[in-house]
């Protein structure tokens, strides 16, 4: 099945994402006790001089689990390795990737909880012991060989803890969640983003953009860029709340940041099933959209603004979703 290409898909990839992205813990704007844990981790391991433990990071997508995977290697002064689990299909894909590593690399795995079981047992040794067990040939005249790896920090990010295997979880050493991020941070990554990019945006349009923005940096640049282009087309080039809204009613996001699929996602429960509760493959073909996408991209800021919750039945529309699309439970 295809997937949503709605402007808000945080799975799209970003234009200019490498010189907006933070490069150091300081200039990561939020989760402020995260990063204070993070530095006290990231400055112990640089004076013993032994890589840092494994860090899982989890979270929705865009809200930094990358750009956090790439400031651990910098504060540590280490390379930064990065692969993606949908991208190794075999043992032999990961085995490739352990072995070239230098000594303290940071290896990032994005998308861990898509490791097919047969790679992630090839994990197991290599991150607790810098072993790589793996076996040559097949049948019975395949053997085992254990090889050294050089000692490795791994970043691995996911989307859903539940999706990871416990004995892949027990492996990682530090575990850092990342929450949807409050308005007050959202506009201060949007006014560092603005002068990265050279375009102005007053107080106010900052506030109303840092609303509309779904509790996601990644969303918030985009929407700036869009801005930019409409604060140009509307006159000073400055971007005001009048220009967010007009940028907003444009792309038809609501003040809260909600786009077209997640109102068709309400209504689609309301109407279909009468405000549910509706299981998520029910739902993915009313709305023909991919369950994945549906559970990580449309479903977690729904819940967090209390339009809808997940029950073990499955999804029902609360009050105050009904309210939000004008109608009343
Ligand atoms: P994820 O890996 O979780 O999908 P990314 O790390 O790719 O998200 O972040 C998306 C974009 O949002 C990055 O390009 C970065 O510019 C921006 N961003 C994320 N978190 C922050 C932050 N805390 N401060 C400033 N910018 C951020």
């Amino acid at each position: 099945m295809e997937s949503t290409n709605r402007f808000l898909d945080p799975n799209i990839p970003d234009e200019m994402a490498a010189t907006i992205r933070p490069k150091t813990l300081s200039d990561f704007i939020g989760h402020d006790g995260l990063k204070q844990n993070l530095s006290v981790f990231i400055s112990g391991a640089r004076s013993r001089g032994e890589p840092m433990d494994h860090v899982l990071l989890y979270g929705p997508p865009g809200l930094g689990k990358t750009t956090l995977a790439h400031i651990i290697a910098n504060e540590l002064g280490a390379n930064f390795r990065a692969t993606s689990a949908p991208m190794l299909t075999k043992q032999g894909d990961l085995a490739a990737i352990l072995t070239a590593l230098e000594p303290m690399d940071v290896l990032f795995i994005d998308e861990i909880h898509r490791l097919p079981t047969a790679i992630e047992e090839v994990l197991y040794s290599a991150m607790e012991d810098f072993k790589l067990d793996i076996m040559l040939g097949e049948g019975p005249s395949a053997k085992s060989v254990r090889i050294d790896l050089p000692p490795f920090t791994l970043v691995g990010a996911t989307t859903r803890t539940g999706l990871l295997s416990n004995p892949l979880r027990d492996r990682f050493g530090i575990d850092l969640r990342l929450s949807f991020y409050p308005p007050e941070d959202l506009a201060k990554i949007i006014r560092r983003s603005a002068g990265i990019i050279g375009t102005e945006i007053d107080a106010g349009g900052a506030v109303a953009l840092a609303k509309s923005s779904r509790g996601t940096p990644r969303i918030a640049n985009r929407l700036l860029k869009r801005a930019r282009d409409f604060a140009a087309a509307m006159g000073t080039g400055i971007i005001t709340p009048d220009v967010i809204k007009t940028t907003l009613a444009q792309l038809h996001i609501d003040e809260c940041g909600l786009d077209q699929i997640d109102r068709e996602y309400l209504n689609a429960i309301i109407m279909h099933y009468a405000g549910g509760p509706v299981g998520i493959d029910n739902l993915a073909a009313a709305l023909s959209e991919p369950a994945d996408t549906i559970e990580d991209v449309i479903e977690p800021y729904l819940m967090q603004l209390g339009l809808i919750q997940r029950t073990p039945r499955g999804r029902i529309v609360t009050d105050a979703g009904y309210r939000h699309v004008g109608l009343e439970k």
